[in-house]
């Protein structure tokens, strides 16, 4: 690494992430360039999001709809508009935030029902491609409410992949925290395996998105695609 372990920049920090991710993927045999990182944002305003676009991020994070909105129309302006990030929103979904998450976003994390998926399907813009889904998916059963059981993913992976403005993508979770490696890799792995058996049948299936700053090698060694990393670039969140 180029790089000293002082720079804690926002820069620093993205490209020593990126720089590890890349170690990992040749440490745990995956195909080089197969793990997306995607910069979680929420709440770090827009001059942070454009630190990290100066670093080379191009894929941000976002978990409130109106902060998220907010900070779009401010990276948009003049004279340097950032007219080429792709939107994650990973947050949990309120019924009444779809149409904007729908018009603002180009990618959403965290769709673990029907209703939400059709008002997203209903509320995608025309003129825009379909909007791109993955299913959250509830691993521990235990604290978060938000997510699927692992047993009805296939279902509504079903039901998505027949809404025509969405387009199936992957699976996401958030497992419960844990700072053992060997038990984050066991608990990445159900889902993995339901990921790779679920790809058999819906070929649009090519997105797994685990891992966070605590447990993104566990991630990469179980299969991850795209990690969603906030801390470890921007810093504790206040
Ligand atoms: C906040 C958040 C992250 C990033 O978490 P860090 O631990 O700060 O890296 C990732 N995914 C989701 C869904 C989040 O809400």
């Amino acid at each position: 690494m180029a790089q000293t372990r002082d720079d804690n920049t926002i820069a620093g920090n993205y490209r020593r992430i990126l720089a590890r991710i890349r170690t990992q993927e040749e440490h745990f045999r995956r195909k080089p360039g197969s793990v997306l990182l995607l910069a979680v944002s929420k709440t770090h305003g827009a001059d942070r999001v454009r630190e990290a676009y100066a670093a080379g991020a191009r894929d941000f994070g976002e978990n409130y709809v109106q902060e998220a909105l907010d900070k779009m129309a401010l990276l948009e302006q003049t004279p340097h508009p950032l007219t080429d990030i792709t939107w994650h929103f990973i947050g949990p979904i309120q019924s009444n935030k779809t149409r904007d998450i729908a018009a603002s976003f180009d990618w959403v994390h965290s769709v673990d029902r029907l209703k939400i998926a059709r008002r997203l399907n209903d509320q995608r813009p025309e003129l825009l491609p379909a909007l791109n889904v993955c299913i959250q998916v509830n691993l521990s059963n235990e604290d978060s409410k938000s997510g699927v059981p692992l047993s009805e993913v296939e279902s509504l992976c079903a039901d998505v992949a027949r809404l025509p403005r969405l387009q199936l993508r992957g699976l996401m979770a958030i497992p419960a925290p844990c700072q053992d490696h060997a038990q984050q890799r066991a608990a990445f792995k159900p889902l993995a395996t339901e990921f790779y058996r679920l790809q058999q049948q819906f070929p649009s299936l090519d997105t797994l998105s685990i891992g966070m700053s605590d447990d993104f090698d566990a991630a990469i060694a179980e299969g991850s695609t795209m990690i969603r990393i906030g801390t470890a670039i921007f810093g504790a969140r206040g």
